[in-house]
């Protein structure tokens, strides 16, 4: 992508009414623009990351056996009064008093497995969707954190024993684990046992560990696992006393539900028993903006390599220099040709320093300079972000450099 063709164009200032950093960040890069509390359009580079973050996602879930599908958001009122949901403080209402929408889909789903599980020989079976969803949130003062509107993937597991729910509940960690990891996030992230709700005894969360954190977590220095200050009593399951207090954001949720929806929707197997059920949440956009908040510095985001919205930013100096532009341009075609996400700086009305700023500011993992001085040595200047250290590489050795080193940008 040519920059100058790009959409958007970064700015200096903080916007005035975002206090948390995701979302000055995100906006003053243009990633993501704000439309009112709580609700983001997610620009071109921001739309990049959002689905790289998705995609993971659904490999993961794919990986464990679950299909994918796609639910309405709008939705009818009676299902949600038979389990006692309606009223709840996040369920949006539209004018049509029959229709509120989705802020999860356990009313949606179990009723629509009464049509397709018809026997214990199509258990177990594992659906999810990747859908935004609304939520009337009071408190939207995080950004992409929390959103009145949102993306989220939630997955429903059917099974009919106890056995079943529990083995595939230990797969999901592990694939929520291998999330984390490829975001980027494996050493900040911790399965805590979840404070709150209904079912705290068989649900656990992802937390993030930084600062804009709206939950208190206590890691156990024993077992490595951690607790929610809400259910916290001193004590952990592994038997260790020693803790950790850290604030930390909830980036999953996974619940053992029990028969609690298959007995409001009478989903039941040929015996007549109801089924048990599990279901598993992702904050796909919260994750985004988890990534911000751990990974940035005073000069902007340092996007982790899996996510980034592009691979390398090619950054062309001294525009009016017909060789130096001659030089970039044929090496982004290389680059591109070699199946390289490439970020192209080759605006010609912006200054030195605007370009490397805009650079820091965006986050993309590796810089590539050429200039009047790297050409006359044949070389581009090669830096990664988060790294001080610059590199003069010749640039007939680029592309195999890039081919060794972008695995571990
Ligand atoms: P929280 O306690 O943060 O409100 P929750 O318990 O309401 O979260 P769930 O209903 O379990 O969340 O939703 C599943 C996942 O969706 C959460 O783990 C979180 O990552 C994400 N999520 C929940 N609410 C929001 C929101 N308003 N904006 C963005 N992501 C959200
Ligand atoms: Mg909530």
């Amino acid at each position: 992508m040519k920059q100058a063709d790009l959409l958007t164009r970064t700015v200096k200032e903080n916007p005035k009414d975002e206090i948390s950093l995701n979302a000055k960040l995100l906006t003053r890069a243009g990633f993501v623009d704000k439309l009112a509390s709580g609700i983001y359009t997610y620009l071109p580079l921001g739309l990049r990351v959002l689905s790289k973050i998705e995609n993971i996602v659904r490999e993961e879930m794919n990986s464990v056996g679950a299909q994918e599908i796609l639910m309405p958001s709008l939705l009818p009122k009676d299902n949600w009064e038979k389990t006692g949901r309606w009223n709840v403080e996040e369920m949006y209402k539209i004018h049509d008093e029959n229709l509120g929408l989705g802020w999860t889909h356990e009313e949606i789903i179990t009723p629509l497995m009464k049509k397709h599980i018809l026997s214990s020989h199509d258990l177990p079976k594992a659906i999810y969707q990747i859908q935004s969803k609304f939520r009337n949130e009071p408190r939207a003062k995080s950004g992409i954190l929390r959103g009145r509107e949102f993306l989220m993937k939630d997955l429903y597991s059917f099974h009919n024993n106890e056995e079943s729910l529990n083995e595939y509940y230990e797969r999901i960690k592990k694939a929520y684990f291998r999330i984390y990891e490829r975001c980027g996030l494996k050493d900040k992230t911790y399965l805590t046992l979840a404070g709150g709700g209904t079912f705290s005894s068989s649900s656990h969360e992802f937390q993030t560990i930084t600062s804009a954190g709206e939950d208190i977590i206590y890691i156990c220095k024993e077992c490595g696992n951690a607790i929610n200050k809400e259910v916290f009593d001193k004590k952990c399951s592994c038997g260790g006393k020693d803790f950790i207090e850290e604030k930390a954001i909830e980036v999953g949720n996974i619940f053992k539900l029990g028969t609690k929806y298959s007995k409001v929707f009478d989903l039941k197997d040929e015996n007549g028993k109801h089924l048990i059920m599990g279901c598993y949440g992702l904050g796909v956009s919260r994750l985004m903006g988890a990534i911000v908040e751990v990974f940035n510095d005073d000069k902007g985001m340092m996007w982790p390599k899996n996510v980034a919205p592009f691979s390398i930013h090619l950054v062309s100096l001294d525009m009016g220099d017909n060789d130096v532009k001659q030089k970039a341009e044929e090496i982004y075609d290389i680059l591109q040709n070699s199946n390289l996400e490439v970020l192209y700086d080759n605006r010609d009305e912006k200054t030195a320093g605007e370009k490397l700023n805009d650079c820091d500011l965006i986050g993309i993992p590796m810089r590539i300079v050429i200039s009047q001085k790297t050409l006359k040595e044949e070389s581009v200047e090669i830096k990664k972000r988060g790294e001080e250290k610059t590199e003069l590489l010749k640039i007939k050795d680029l592309i195999d450099f890039l081919k060794n080193d972008i695995q571990d940008i």
